[in-house]
C-alpha cells in the first residue's frame, strides 16, 4: 500500500511512519529525514537546503520531487511505501500522483493526524528537553512557529485535493501513541482486505 501520514508538525507522522513500517514492512519516506541526512553529511544539497530548513520555510518542489522520485525506485517501495512529509504543496501531491501513475500505482489512503496547536507546542518543547540540548535546529518555539504558518498556508489545502479523491480519513492524533497506532491499524486493514 501506498499512505501519505498528513498533519501539521509535530503530530506524531514519523512516530505513526516507523510503527506502520515495523508492522508492515512498507519503508518509510521522509522527506524531513532525507534533507537532515543531507546537511549532516554536508552534500551540495545539503548546502543548498541548511538554511531553509534551520528557518522553517519549504525546501523547492523541483528538490524534494526528485529525491522522492529517486528513493521510491529502489527495490524496497515494491509493495508500497509510507509518505511522512511528502506531499506539502499541490504541486508535489500532482507530482506524487503522476509518478505513482507512471508505475500503475495509487495512494491508497491519506491518513489526517489532527492535533490543536496548543498541543504541538508542548510537543515540541517536550522534544526539546527529551534531546539533552542536541534538537533538531528547527526544534524551537520561534522555528515551530513559522513551520505553522507554513502548514496552514502551503500544506492544509492539500486536504481538499485529497478530499476531492475520496482519500481522507482523519484520526484524532491527540490520544496516546497506542490509541492513534490502533485506529490506523484498523483502516490500513480495512483498505488492505
Ligand atoms: P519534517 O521533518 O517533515 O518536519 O521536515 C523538516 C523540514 O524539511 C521542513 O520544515 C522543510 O524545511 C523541509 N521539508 C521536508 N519535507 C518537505 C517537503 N515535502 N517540501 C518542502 N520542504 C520539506
Amino acid at each position: 500500500m501506498n499512505i501519505v501520514l498528513f498533519g501539521p508538525p509535530g503530530a506524531g507522522k514519523g512516530t505513526q511512519a516507523k510503527i506502520l513500517t515495523q508492522t508492515y514492512g512498507w519503508p518509510q519516506l521522509s522527506t524531513g529525514e532525507m534533507l537532515r541526512a543531507a546537511v549532516k553529511a554536508g552534500t551540495d544539497l545539503g548546502k543548498k537546503v541548511d538554511a531553509i530548513l534551520a528557518k522553517g520555510d519549504l525546501v523547492p518542489d523541483d528538490v524534494v520531487i526528485g529525491i522522492i522520485g529517486e528513493r521510491y525506485d529502489q527495490p524496497d517501495c515494491r509493495s508500497g511505501a509510507i509518505f511522512d512529509g511528502f506531499p506539502r504543496t499541490i504541486p508535489q501531491a500532482q507530482a506524487l500522483d503522476t509518478m505513482l501513475a507512471d508505475r500503475k500505482r495509487r495512494i491508497d489512503v491519506v491518513l489526517e493526524l489532527k492535533v490543536n496547536d496548543a498541543v504541538l507546542l508542548q510537543r515540541v518543547e517536550q522534544r526539546i528537553k527529551d534531546s539533552g540540548g542536541v534538537a533538531r535546529a528547527d526544534d524551537n518555539p520561534e522555528t515551530l512557529k513559522n513551520r505553522l504558518e507554513v502548514y496552514y498556508k502551503n500544506t492544509a489545502p492539500l486536504l481538499d485535493y485529497y478530499r476531492k479523491q475520496g482519500k481522507v480519513v482523519t484520526v484524532d492524533g491527540m490520544a496516546s501513541i497506542g490509541t492513534v497506532t490502533a485506529a490506523i491499524a484498523k483502516t490500513v486493514e480495512a483498505k488492505k482486505s
